[in-house]
């Protein structure tokens, strides 16, 4: 599954096959991916300009003149291919050239810069959506979904204010998208790790009794930029269940310093200890027991 810098890298390819075209036809050739495709779905897309193309969480953004938006979730495998002056590209790099057969094109955009855009999904776990720009914050897909950890909006300070008073382990609160939009598993782990925090410890212990930042809630939003940050200059991770879904590697997942390297030597100078493994809400939490300290 694409997490949050894939998704970002995928927006990145497709902001200039998509923005400042104007959508000329549409072929839909399924009524559903993972829910059904809205109605008129082609009808309310056709002749509209593509103003612009954001992502919120893990949602693909395009706003249309018409005022509407094209809300697109990647799902599991879902992926985008792009024909434009003869050459075709998958944007993210983290893509396979040859994966995803042609019979798992579901949507096809013409667009009047003569680009044509392909969305393939071969699980068919993503999904598309028109929903008006006016209130989409509140919106069914939006209105609980945390604040983006990719923006200005992460600080030491937000995290003090969403996690005060929590007694939920570090890591089930930062996993929870309710607080922070998009953090997956393998993030989570890496930036915990650079923040030198226990994933155990309760979130609560980052703010004071008043619910102001404590130095290591500054370090924890500083650890997260940088990791999602790298990640997405590096072009987007790989989950090892993603990579064979369709046979391709990120680059990202050589940078992992603790995910994934269960016994193997900690990756901090000096450190000497073994990365360790522990299960938290179901899933593998990756850690240095000598860097990552409770109570620290
Ligand atoms: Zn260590």
């Amino acid at each position: 599954m694409p997490e949050l810098p894939e998704v970002e890298t995928v927006r990145r390819g497709l902001e200039p096959a998509m923005v400042g075209g104007r959508i000329l036809a549409v072929e839909q050739r399924r009524p559903d991916l993972r829910f059904p495709f809205p109605e008129r779905f082609a009808e309310r897309l056709h002749g509209q300009d593509v103003t612009g193309l954001g992502r919120r969480a893990k949602y693909l953004l395009a706003d249309l003149s018409s005022g509407e938006v094209l809300i697109m979730h990647l799902g599991m495998t879902g992926r985008f291919l792009v024909n434009q002056n003869g050459a075709t590209f998958t944007p993210g790099e983290f893509h396979a050239e040859a994966g995803g057969e042609r019979t798992h094109d579901h949507v096809v955009f013409r667009l009047s810069n003569g680009a044509t855009v392909i969305y393939n999904d071969a699980r068919r776990f993503g999904f598309m959506d028109l929903a008006p720009r006016a209130g989409l914050a509140e919106s069914r897909h939006f209105r609980n979904v945390g604040i983006e950890p990719l923006g200005n909006e992460l600080s030491g300070e937000a995290i003090a204010r969403l996690f005060h008073k929590r007694m939920a382990p570090l890591k089930a609160a930062l996993m929870d998208q309710r607080l922070i939009a998009g953090l997956g598993n393998i993030y989570v782990c890496e930036a915990l790790f650079r923040a030198r925090l226990h994933p155990e410890a309760p979130a609560g212990s980052l703010a004071t009794f008043r619910g102001r930042p404590r130095e290591k809630a500054h370090r924890l939003a500083r650890a997260i930029r940088d990791v999602l940050t790298e990640a997405v200059e590096a072009g987007g991770s790989t989950l090892r269940d993603y990579a064979r879904t369709d046979g391709s590697l990120g680059y990202f997942q050589h940078a992992f310093r603790v995910y994934d390297r269960e016994g193997e030597r900690c990756a901090t100078p000096g450190c000497g200890a073994s990365v360790k493994r522990l299960v938290q809400g179901g899933r593998s939490t990756f850690f240095c027991p000598k860097c990552q300290i409770k109570g620290r």
